[in-house]
């Protein structure tokens, strides 16, 4: 046997030795999953596989080129770089270069990000006269998304009586007409969106069976990572590219798909065994990356779904520290224990910055941590937001070079005609875009032709028309011959924009130089990369599309040491040894937009579940007494989801003296008032799990037992039973009791009792597991 496949279970090692067929992995977090694909693909090429015959499809670039590293290493030669490895936009935009002319498109088409169409909407919005205020044009961008990754053209929109009602109904009766319109203008552009890289990728292989064929015959082996958050338009390219072979494997976890709100169709995983002949199913069950707590913390919260596969997920990992739960004043408080606790856990367990991820429901709450990690000199990086490439000054430089390539670039065209400013005005503008959607032809094709179209310019403004067209051209010439690092410079340069920027002179001012120098080292190494490779060029075009396609993880280099930070739905397939998950709070997670219905509260439920098992070592959660939300200051409560969790998992931390409040309630959040209120943890409550591999017949029973929903013989969060003094009553912790006194009203209710074992305490009945008896 191969060395490498030693360092693979037996589970692990059957998909791994299963050269040819469909099969599916399911399996929970960490157990291996990423890594079967990894080991499958060096098997293949250990087997004689070629790797241009490969094609593997991940959820980032990033985690392509770690899978490409190790690959390379256990192959022991260069072939692993011939693999066909990336996100499906990138993979697709790749095999669209090549084909682009059979869909009418140029081979050098630029790719219009999120950004750019949206801005292209908004315009047309503005164009058709309608209101901004019913078309929003983000909303009209996610519609027009969700018909283009569900495969419905502007032609199959406009056939659809249902599809224009509803639209209707939502008081926008003119999507269709602005979905024409946009796909129009993106055209005639030379544009493709993200959604088009899938849908043309669709078009193409269904339109040209001879490139379909060319694509099958060329991808023998297909191999898709998270595959249970694949939506439709990914489906079908990969069903359409693996039909002839059927040499598919595909893994993924029911329990993490969390991407349904943009599409992503868990059927997929549910139906593929319909899809191909004599598919392998396998299991993974023992989980590599966390303790024990951690994993069986996560199995409980998963167990409340109703809408899932049976999986079991167990470990052979220590058994490690209880969550922490901690509950701060605000978000500053939270930001502030946060950056402490990665201080401390720092120094105290020898770690590196990088081993700390904070994560968190929406973007917004990165403010308050950031603030906290720069006050105590943490290094850290935000992943998602606005990343890089769409600052403005880098926007900027990147417009000219797009248009350099493609002139029709509308956007790009828009953004930079005058800017710096060159006394070409807004009429001007408006009169040049009525004037190229009347002729059907770019905005930078019209200026070309200005001489045979009165468009009631004045002399003055042709002249500073034809100065750009002018510029631009030059750059052309130059991009013939020079590498795109020459030319980024140059335009830089010769545009003016660094020009304008240093007459700024405001501290701003100098960052957004500083940001153009870190694009251009950015594009030398780029070039310098690629002329290693020999057999590309390093040109403008290829840069410009990684550019396109480069989410911020794949920027990290991974060489300097920072905390990360990120929305949950960033750190799917990620690890870190800590983990800290912010902003516990009912409506922000779960979010108070996708509590309406059951399966929106699954899917929140299942976003926790993929938050909790990014953690190795030790996972945090926290949440805020009050926090500011849409401008005002409002009441958090503790997000249902840590009570979900089994008490015997957590630590509660409860406020110490050196905190600068007093708690609002005098309970910890479980509805105890405790007298030894300085006690760092609270009591151990039950034996930890067992820390050996389950018997199989332990499995088996597992297997076939585990509920679907908790046994619910005790109130659950938030549902306040109604008490009376002298009422007896059973609590999970305490035992049996006798109601003595109620206080407060509402949330705020309380319940003296006297336990018969555990003395009188206090319980804030919103939270006290209580069973009437
Ligand atoms: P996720 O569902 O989060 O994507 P996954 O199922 O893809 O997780 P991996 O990321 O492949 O899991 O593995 C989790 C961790 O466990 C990784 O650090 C991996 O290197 C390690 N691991 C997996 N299998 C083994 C093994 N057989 N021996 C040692 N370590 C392993
Ligand atoms: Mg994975």
């Amino acid at each position: 046997m191969e060395s490498y496949l030693a360092e693979l279970n037996d589970a692990q090692r059957a998909p791994v030795l299963q050269k040819d067929g469909a099969m599916i992995v399911i399996a929970g977090a960490g157990s291996g999953k990423t890594r079967v694909l990894t080991y499958r693909i060096a098997y293949l090429m250990s087997k004689g596989v070629d790797a241009f015959n490969i094609l593997s499809l991940t959820f980032t670039n990033k985690a392509a080129r770690e899978m490409k590293t190790r690959i390379a290493k256990i192959v022991g030669n260069s072939e692993a770089k011939n693999l066909w490895m990336g996100t499906f936009h990138s993979i697709f935009a790749k095999m669209l270069r090549f084909e682009a002319d059979k869909l009418g498109y140029p081979s050098n088409f630029t790719i219009y990000d999120t950004q750019d169409s949206q801005r292209l909407i908004s315009a047309i919005i503005k164009e058709m006269g309608l209101d901004k205020d019913v078309y929003k044009y983000k909303q009209v961008y996610s519609r027009i998304s969700s018909y283009k990754n569900s495969l419905i053209t502007v032609k199959a929109y406009f056939q659809n009586p249902e599809l224009m009602e509803a639209d209707a109904m939502s008081k926008k009766p003119r999507l269709g007409e602005i979905y024409r319109e946009y796909v129009d203008r993106c055209f005639k552009a030379g544009a493709m969106d993200f959604d088009d890289l899938l849908l043309k990728t669709n078009e193409l292989l269904n339109r040209f069976p001879e490139v379909l064929q060319k694509y099958q015959n060329r991808f023998r082996y297909i191999l898709v990572d998270e595959y249970q958050d694949t939506n439709h338009s990914q489906y079908l390219i990969v069903k359409a590219l693996s039909d002839k072979f059927q040499n598919i494997c595909v893994v993924g976890d029911d329990a993490q798909s969390i991407y349904a709100f943009r599409g992503a169709n868990i059927n997929n995983i549910l139906n593929f065994q319909k899809d191909y002949d004599n598919v392998q199913m396998y299991r993974l069950e023992q989980n590599y990356r966390s303790s024990k707590n951690i994993v069986e913390a996560a199995n409980s919260i998963i167990e409340k779904n109703k809408t899932r596969l049976e999986k079991v997920v167990w470990t052979a990992n220590e058994n490690g520290p209880r969550i922490v739960v901690n509950r701060l004043l605000t978000d500053g408080e939270e930001g502030r224990f946060v950056a402490g606790s990665i201080f401390e856990n720092r120094m105290e367990h020898q770690m590196k910055n990088g081993d700390f991820a904070i994560l968190y429901r929406t973007n917004a709450q990165s403010r308050a941590m950031e603030d906290a990690l720069r006050k105590k000199d943490i290094p850290y990086r935000i992943y998602g937001g606005l990343s890089f490439y769409q600052r403005k000054e880098i926007k900027d430089v990147l417009s000219y070079l797009r248009l350099v390539i493609n002139p029709k670039d509308e956007e790009a065209l828009k953004r930079v005609i005058n800017y710096p400013a060159r006394g070409i005005g807004q009429t001007t503008i408006d009169r040049l875009t009525i004037a190229a959607n009347h002729y059907k032809r770019s905005i930078y094709e019209i200026i070309e032709n200005l001489d045979r179209i009165d468009l009631k310019i004045n002399r003055g403004t042709k002249t500073k028309l034809e100065n750009f067209i002018n510029m631009v051209k030059s750059f052309q010439i130059m991009n013939e011959t020079a590498d795109a690092f020459t030319i980024a410079e140059t335009v830089a340069k010769k545009t003016g924009l660094l020009q304008e920027l240093k007459k700024d002179g405001t501290p701003e001012g100098i960052a957004k130089i500083e940001n153009i120098e870190e694009l251009l080292n950015g594009i030398r190494d780029f070039v310098e990369e690629q002329k290693e490779l020999a057999d590309v060029t390093g040109s403008l075009t290829e840069f410009l599309e990684d550019v396109a396609l480069a989410t911020d993880m794949d920027k990290d280099s991974g060489d300097d040491d920072r905390v990360a930070l990120m929305t949950i739905h960033l750190a799917k397939g990620l690890e870190f040894p800590f983990v800290y998950i912010v902003g516990m709070e009912e409506d922000l997670f779960p979010s108070a937009m996708s509590m309406s219905t059951r399966s929106e509260l699954e899917e929140e439920r299942r976003l926790f579940y993929v938050a909790l098992t990014r953690a190795e070592k030790k996972a945090f959660l926290t949440y805020t007494q009050s926090r500011y939300r849409w401008g005002k200051l409002v009441d958090a409560e503790p997000s249902r989801f840590i009570e979900e969790i089994d008490d015997k998992y957590l630590d509660f931390m409860i406020p110490q003296d050196d905190y600068k409040y007093k708690p609002l309630i005098d309970t910890d959040i479980f509805g105890e008032v405790d007298k030894s209120k300085f006690r760092q943890t609270k009591p151990s409550s039950g034996t930890p799990p067992p820390s050996h591999k389950p018997t199989e017949e332990q499995l088996q029973k597992l297997r076939k037992l585990r509920p679907a929903t908790s046994p619910g013989n005790s109130a659950s969060a938030g549902e306040v039973i109604k008490l009376m003094a002298g009422d007896e009553v059973e609590h999970m912790r305490f035992g049996k009791g006798k109601v003595l006194s109620i206080e407060g009203a509402g949330q705020d209710k309380k319940a003296e009792i006297d336990f018969e074992t555990g003395g009188i305490k206090k319980l804030l009945l919103k939270f006290a597991k209580l069973k009437l008896l």
